[in-house]
């Protein structure tokens, strides 16, 4: 049974201990530049047109609310002022910031609205529930960097809070520009948010180091007179993340463990599949944990849930949820089905599908099965028919000459079109315009089929990625900006040069050979991820390899200079206070080897 259009439980708790939000409801940076528009959404009010999905229309309403609430005595959220929400906890002598949004502009503002209604008071700890940007990344709007407070964190929060974005970041990027919607106008025919909540803020990002690590469950910290007792969930929808409870007011944060919404298993942006079976796992501890002893449960995305056993009903299912996906992907795969085939074969189960937050409206339940598949499996189906095809150029070249041309192709995917079957459709229409890029008609066609598939799908950002695409086909690719500075000085040495090594034209360095010893030292931080030490990089048949040691030997070139040193160096080029001994003349041959990344690829054209 579908889920009830007139339950408006949702709303009423979205709505639930509302105090006061800005008007009007956007946010600019230093210089003027707008990086916060909830304005844009109000849209959303309306009735939902026939260009949406009434589902995830619905969930566009409950997400465009945004201002200050009141989750519990003494327990406060902001939300609608970033993708996340920030969430505050009075303390004895000031309030506890949990996940400082996106940007410190954001930040800034939210900290600022619960202020003007709370109190001017000071920030006396910040907690990190995971190691995603949207719950990091504002949180020099809140706190100095040198601050004294502590900054709590999951253990390994650094490794990967900056890892999962190194070795991808150009490509994650923009793929992220797909899935995020980021180029569509908001509007009936554009983007509706991303389900998880409007949109990520387009402002300053910054980290600071946590200061105290949560390492087991069980660990009972008290902040400022604040009693929470945490419990680490690694590997579910972060690899570094926890849940805690605040067992004085009966409450429970779930991080982004257990939102309004079946979530990512393998984000559309590009990552690594996340496991199911220790997400639902622990969920269950969390129920087992903390559910009966809490009348709220709130979460770093969406509104809360109050009510003990709603709140075990909520756990219950969002558990089932994950683990039914798992288990069923596995119990077809060893059957002999494929990814593509469990994927239209699992159906979610009634008793699931009649709660909202199942639905899948940032991640969903088909492309999660395939990521199942693909974490079990990979990428290859067995089929070895499917194992060395074309690539999609030479394919649709072919395709296209066996259907007759390029007329005849898209004159085909009309027929198509105009049965319904959007999907292949789409299929015949993109080998059109790989086989023929110039080609109006083709362009148009599937531009037409991408369109429709997006005011069609439930999922938000499946939504975007049709738009984007079916945008792309007519419209040059807006450039994007890419900057690894603000996050650079974070990366471990090791990981600073990694960024360099899949950065070698390997056919152009095949032939080259040089030897560089690097000494890094200490930058006095004190932090883990100085890397000060000796490494030694050496590079053959087109491969950089690098490697701490602490007995180097004989090299071209022998550097010695800090971390930062080592980031102007490796960003800028910046050579001033590095000390050089040997042939200096390595390091431009070496940088010379260096290719660019294209944060513009094209993506539905060749
Ligand atoms: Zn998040």
């Amino acid at each position: 049974m579908p889920a009830d259009f007139n339950d408006r439980t949702d709303f009423e708790n979205a709505d639930r201990g509302f105090i006061a939000s800005i008007e009007p409801m956007t946010i600019s940076d230093a210089d003027g530049r707008r990086i916060w528009d909830m304005d844009g959404w109000a849209f959303l009010e309306g009735p939902c047109p026939d260009t949406a999905n009434p589902s995830l229309w619905r969930q566009g309403q409950l997400n465009c609310r945004h201002g200050l609430y009141e989750v519990t005595d003494g327990i406060y959220q902001v939300r609608g002022f970033d993708l996340s929400n920030m969430t505050l906890v009075e303390s004895d002598h000031g309030v506890i910031v949990i996940d400082p949004l996106v940007s410190q502009e954001t930040a800034a503002a939210a900290l600022a609205l619960y202020r003007a209604h709370r109190g001017d008071r000071a920030v006396t700890a910040v907690i990190y529930t995971h190691a995603h940007i949207d719950h990091f990344g504002g949180v020099l709007g809140v706190v100095d960097a040198d601050t004294g407070v502590p900054i709590v964190a999951p253990e390994h929060f650094l490794e990967h809070a900056v890892s999962e974005n190194v070795y991808a970041g150009t490509a994650m990027l923009r793929r992220g520009y797909y899935y995020g919607g980021v180029a569509l106008a908001k509007g009936a025919k554009g983007t509706l948010g991303m389900g998880l909540g409007p949109a990520p803020s387009t402002g300053a990002v910054g980290l600071i180091a946590p200061t105290l690590d949560i390492t087991r469950t069980g660990q009972e910290e008290v902040l400022d007179g604040v009693r929470i007792v945490f419990q680490n969930t690694p590997g579910t929808e972060c690899p570094a993340e926890m849940n805690f409870s605040f067992p004085d007011h009966r409450a429970l944060c779930l991080a982004e463990n257990a939102t309004h919404n079946l979530h990512n298993l393998l984000t559309l942006r590009g990552a690594q599949v996340r496991d199911p079976r220790i997400w639902s796992r622990y969920l269950t501890e969390a129920i087992e944990l903390f559910a009966r002893d809490a009348d709220v449960a709130f979460a770093s995305h969406h509104w809360p849930t109050w009510g003990s056993a709603k709140i075990v009903t909520y756990l219950r299912e969002q558990r089932d949820l994950y683990a039914y996906l798992h288990d069923q992907t596995l119990r077809l795969m060893n059957q002999g089905y494929i990814g593509t085939e469990i994927a239209e074969m699992v159906e979610t189960p009634p008793g699931l599908d009649e709660a909202w937050h199942t639905h899948g409206y940032y991640g969903s339940a088909s492309h999660n099965i395939k990521a199942i598949y693909q974490r079990y499996l990979g990428w290859y189906d067995g089929n070895p028919a499917h194992l060395w095809q074309h690539p999609p150029v030479a394919a649709a070249e072919r395709y296209v000459k066996v259907i007759g041309g390029v007329d005849a192709t898209v004159a085909k995917a009309i027929t198509f079109l105009e049965k319904g079957d959007l999907r292949f459709a789409a299929e015949l229409a993109s080998h059109a315009v790989f086989a023929a890029p110039d080609s109006e008609t083709a362009r148009q066609v599937l531009a037409t089929a991408l369109t429709e598939l997006g005011y069609g799908a439930e999922c938000a950002t499946w939504r975007n990625c049709f738009l984007v695409g079916a945008n792309e086909l007519f419209h040059e690719i807006e450039h994007t900006e890419v900057s690894a500075a603000g996050m650079a000085p974070a990366l471990t040495v090791t990981q600073l040069f990694d960024s360099i090594a899949i950065r070698i034209d390997g056919p152009k360095a095949w032939n080259e050979r040089l030897c560089i010893n690097w000494t890094v030292a200490g930058d006095g931080d004190g932090t883990a991820t100085t890397g000060s030490g000796q490494y030694r990089m050496e590079l053959s048949n087109g491969a950089l390899i690098h490697f701490p040691t602490t007995a180097p030997e004989d090299a071209d070139l022998t550097v010695t200079l800090t971390k930062p040193q080592l980031i102007g160096l490796l960003l800028a080029g910046r050579t001033e206070g590095v000390e050089m001994s040997g042939d200096p003349g390595v390091l431009a041959t070496l940088v010379g080897l260096i290719d660019s990344p294209d944060p513009d690829f094209a993506v539905v054209t060749p």
